[in-house]
């Protein structure tokens, strides 16, 4: 890829404008495919993060009460200039996290300028309720935007997730303190320019780049910031929630998951097959909702799973901007590190490593990235560590199982509930399945279908609250109930 990033220093959008942090310091970010370091992030503190929280409490006043037109004209307007610097940014995602550029294009780009469009318009038909009473009394709701409100976003889908929080924030009429990844840091500095080219007003957005640890916790730690949107891992989750909750912040946690796929005999077996694939190894497995614990019911066990093993097998992994790339690099040296320090585990734990299992290494300029063989284990008890434990990396586990009973017992055994996905031709037996799992999201004969109206979330570790559609619209506005009487 041509080098158009070449040791840029990236900055801060506080108040309008792009700056340096306070620190004048900066931290390496690295390219996955080449394991070199290729620009510099600003390395913020909570002085960076007092004056955007100053910004932002600047600036709500006025952007609070620019009618909804006037901020979905403003918003619109960043769609389009995401969508003119598409190819721009699609290349700018893939070489940040390590991904395809042909997945970068089709997946993250095409989803942020989604994410603006949907809350930019899905204002205007936000409409809140009225309630009557017999005694000639009627209640309506009111509801307003929160003030300042922090977001938090991980490294697996960076512009994807980062505008997924921010969209209906600032549509609802609330201003941002943002944050995303300190490892895929590229694409929202981007975004910053295009706001300012968009002409968001000052303050409306601020985004400060740097550490979880320090610029992370100054937004959780704030006073003036009432509400805290993150996505991430449950131990950070949990962390957020210990600082957040004594100071009664609004909370919306999008926290890890462990998948199951549940595969009956009488499933539309091709279908099935090829959706495994992808549910399975997308963006190196590196999506919350990829399937880790794929369930195979006996009948079909032996014929699936060397069906998906040699398909498996003949995943090509190489450099992002190989067309031919099904995986690319995951996303640091540290995560390739923890991701082959599981498969290990698993053999510890008597798995059977069906195919894949180690660290790929490619020629010439990519020889230092981090790229993984897809990899299959069979062979595990369904409570072992490997099939408890988020890996969130190019690995699944295969496992028979004979009844719905058991499957739903193994399923719902681990501590997360993200999502789940159920393959069977029995309609009824869809319906009860679903019904039995214990997740925020139920994918049936389908994987990753997304309208953006649906809530989206999990049960027990995998989170707190719903984002998504109106449920992100009313996460970011305060009800007030006016009650009158005629
Ligand atoms: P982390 O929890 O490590 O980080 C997420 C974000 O939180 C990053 O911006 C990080 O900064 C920041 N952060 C870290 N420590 C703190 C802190 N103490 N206070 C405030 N912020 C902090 O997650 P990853 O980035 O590693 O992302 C992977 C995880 O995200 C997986 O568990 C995955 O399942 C989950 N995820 C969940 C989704 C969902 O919708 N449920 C969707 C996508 C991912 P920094 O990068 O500097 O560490």
């Amino acid at each position: 890829m041509v080098q158009i990033f070449s040791m840029f220093k990236l900055q801060n959008y506080i108040n309008g404008t792009l700056q340096a942090p306070a620190s004048n310091e900066y931290l390496d970010n690295f390219d996955p495919s080449t394991g070199k370091v290729y620009s510099l992030i600003p390395d913020s503190d909570e002085r960076d993060v007092n004056q955007a929280v100053e910004a932002a409490k600047a600036a709500f006043p006025s952007w609070s009460v620019t009618p909804k037109e006037k901020r979905s004209e403003i918003i619109l307007k960043i769609v389009d200039l995401i969508n003119a610097n598409y190819d721009k940014l699609a290349e700018a995602e893939s070489r940040d996290n390590g991904k395809p550029l042909w997945l970068a294009k089709k997946v993250d780009i095409a989803r942020a300028a989604s994410n603006f469009h949907f809350f930019a318009t899905g204002i205007l038909h936000f409409a809140s309720e009225a309630h009557m009473m017999e005694d000639r009394v009627i209640n309506y709701t009111r509801r307003d935007p929160l003030g300042v409100v922090g977001c938090i976003s991980p490294w697996n889908l960076p512009l994807y997730l980062f505008t997924w929080k921010i969209a209906p924030a600032l549509a609802a009429g609330n201003c941002v303190v943002a944050k995303p990844s300190e490892v895929t840091p590229m694409t929202a500095y981007l975004l910053s320019e295009l706001c300012v080219e968009a002409g968001l007003p000052m303050g409306v957005l601020n985004i400060v780049h740097g550490l979880g640890p320090k610029v992370g916790s100054s937004i959780t730690e704030h006073d003036d910031i009432c509400a805290i949107s993150f996505t991430g891992g449950t131990a950070t989750g949990a962390q957020i929630a210990k600082v957040a909750a004594p100071k009664f912040k609004k909370l919306s946690l999008e926290l890890g998951g462990k998948n199951p796929n549940i595969i009956f005999d009488d499933c539309d077996f091709d279908k099935a097959l090829n959706t495994t694939l992808a549910s399975s190894f997308a963006n190196q497995g590196q999506i919350c909702l990829c399937g880790s614990r794929i369930f195979i019911q006996r009948g079909i066990y032996e014929k699936f799973r060397d069906a998906f093993v040699e398909k498996v097998s003949r995943r090509k992994v190489s450099y992002p901007t190989d067309p031919e790339a099904k995986l690319g690099a995951v996303v640091s040296k540290g995560h390739m590190e923890k991701v082959l320090s599981y498969i290990q585990l698993t053999k510890e734990e008597g798995g059977t490593i069906l195919t894949g299992g180690n660290q790929v290494h490619l020629e010439g300029e990519h020889s230092e990235g981090y790229y993984i063989e897809p990899t299959i284990i069979e062979g595990l008890s369904y409570d072992c560590r490997t099939n408890q434990e988020e890996i969130f990396g190019p690995v699944v586990t295969i496992t028979p199982f004979d009844t719905e009973e058991e499957v739903l017992m193994m399923a719902n055994s681990t501590q997360y509930g993200l999502a789940a996905t159920v393959w069977t031709e029995n309609l009824t037996k869809a319906h009860r399945v679903a019904n039995d799992i214990h997740m925020g999201i139920v994918w049936v004969n389908c994987w990753l279908v997304r309208d953006l109206r649906t809530p989206f979330g999990g049960v027990k570790n995998s989170g707190v609250g719903r984002e998504g559609g109106f449920e992100a619209l009313k996460f970011f506005t305060e009800p007030k109930n006016v009650c009158i009487s005629l």
